[in-house]
């Protein structure tokens, strides 16, 4: 037997006998489950298969093992995925942890701080929030003016953070505060980790045309963290800022990658098909109309493109390589076809997709609704299309300014 199969023989025995008997019963496939002190439960289940998972770094596959990660390679993990996707489980835990704060740390952490800091993560004990954005600080970010002050070892906070995704959820923030403000801008940053469960962090959700509420603002008024929750050194926070991107928007555009490579294994029909179907008609065993007929096939065609694309960059970050100004293309082709989905879903459903609530509109048509206004922000969030296009002619094209 070679070693892939007797891996792949010991995961299963894992995943089809043992979990089972210690769940009783298993969570529904599309649950995501954040973690966290205050855990939304999208299955009664979700916590208990979390930690069963975590208990072998099966949360956070090819983290090293010291740091309580599965330690697997590129190989096994492709096979976890895989089987996982065989028995429709979800992945036991998302978050920007897994996918934002824990690689970074990886890379810029000391051995110290990657020891405080991400097992908890893997064990879905601490879910956490991006502090990036101010009001006067978007796409300019180190523009920021949030301050971070040192009184021994101790940084007190003060100013305010805007578009803080789930903040109100969240247990730490990682984020950026200036610790000097003369010079260049981008100097005199330093990226630190904070608790937010403190009298100095106020956070006020912010409600969104699609009825949720993702978005805070958060205050800080003489809030406090320690020194030695700074990462990469006093104002050396703008490159680890950056590599945060990274990891941000190959996260952004592996979403849409794997959404796009999870739809192509249905073997069953093309689900845009089946829509086009059911509310535009069929004439001769093909969609009635000519125009939805190409537009199906031109986005399937994409979507199984990208998500090749996605498993190449996938395989990549697996073999070691750290997401470069690359990661910007995929976000923006990722999340401009996301929309180009939405759109065409809407199109699809017609005036159905105009409900909000109320009778005449079921279920699935009042999400669409929400879905479609949600993927407007797609191409803001982890940086506009603008930015993207600018990194990409400055930093992939070498093209000058
Ligand atoms: C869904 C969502 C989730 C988010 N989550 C978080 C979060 O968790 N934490 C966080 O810190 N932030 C978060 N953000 C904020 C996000 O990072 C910012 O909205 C984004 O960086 C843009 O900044 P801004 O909104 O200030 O727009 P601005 O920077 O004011 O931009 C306004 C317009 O000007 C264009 N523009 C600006 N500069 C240039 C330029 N140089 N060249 C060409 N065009 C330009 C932009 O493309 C845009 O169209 C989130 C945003 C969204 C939509």
């Amino acid at each position: 037997m070679t070693d892939v199969e007797s891996f792949r023989g010991q995961l299963a025995e894992f995943l089809e006998r043992e979990l089972p008997k210690r769940l009783g019963e298993l969570p529904p496939p599309t649950a995501d489950y954040w973690g966290g002190r205050k855990p939304e439960l999208p299955h009664p289940m979700s916590k208990r298969y979390c930690e069963a998972m975590a208990e072998r770094g099966l949360t956070a596959p090819t983290w090293p093992k010291e740091y309580g990660g599965g330690g697997l390679d590129k190989e096994q993990a492709k096979i976890f995925a895989a089987e996982l996707r065989r028995l429709h489980l979800p992945v036991p835990l998302v978050g920007f942890g897994l996918s934002m704060i824990g690689p970074t740390l990886l890379q810029f952490g000391t051995d110290e701080q990657r020891r405080e800091h991400l097992p908890k993560i893997v064990r879905g004990e601490i879910r956490w929030a991006q502090g990036y954005s101010e009001p006067n600080a978007g796409s300019d970010l180190a523009s920021l003016a949030a301050s971070a002050r040192i009184a021994g070892d101790e940084l007190v906070i003060n100013g305010q953070k805007i578009w803080t995704s789930y903040a109100d959820k969240a247990d730490w923030m990682f984020g950026i505060f200036r610790t000097d403000a003369g010079g260049k801008k981008q100097e005199g940053i330093t990226f630190l980790l904070l608790d937010m469960a403190q009298p100095g962090v106020l956070v006020r959700p912010i409600k969104l045309i699609s009825g949720a509420s993702p978005f805070c603002e958060t205050f800080f008024t003489d809030a406090r963290a320690h020194t030695k929750d700074i990462i990469a050194g006093i104002g050396n926070g703008w490159t680890v800022a950056k590599a945060l991107l990274g990891h941000e928007r190959t996260m952004i555009g592996d979403m849409f990658g794997t959404v796009a490579a999870a739809r192509n294994k249905v073997a069953a029909g093309n689900p845009l098909a089946e829509l086009a179907r059911a509310y535009a008609g069929e004439r001769d065993g093909r969609l009635a109309d000519p125009v939805l007929r190409d537009r199906i096939a031109q986005i399937t065609m994409d979507e199984r493109c990208f998500a090749l694309t996605m498993q190449r960059s996938a395989d990549s970050v697996k073999a070691g390589h750290k997401p470069g100004p690359e990661s910007s293309i995929f976000k923006i082709y990722g999340t401009e076809l996301n929309q180009r989905r939405q759109e065409l879903m809407l199109s699809l459903r017609g005036p159905q997709c105009l409900g909000w609530e109320g009778p005449g509109f079921d279920e699935r048509e009042l999400v669409q609704t929400r879905e479609w206004l949600r993927s407007r922000g797609n191409t803001i969030e982890g940086g506009t299309s603008e930015v993207q296009l600018n990194i990409i002619a400055k930093h992939v094209l070498g093209l000058p300014d």
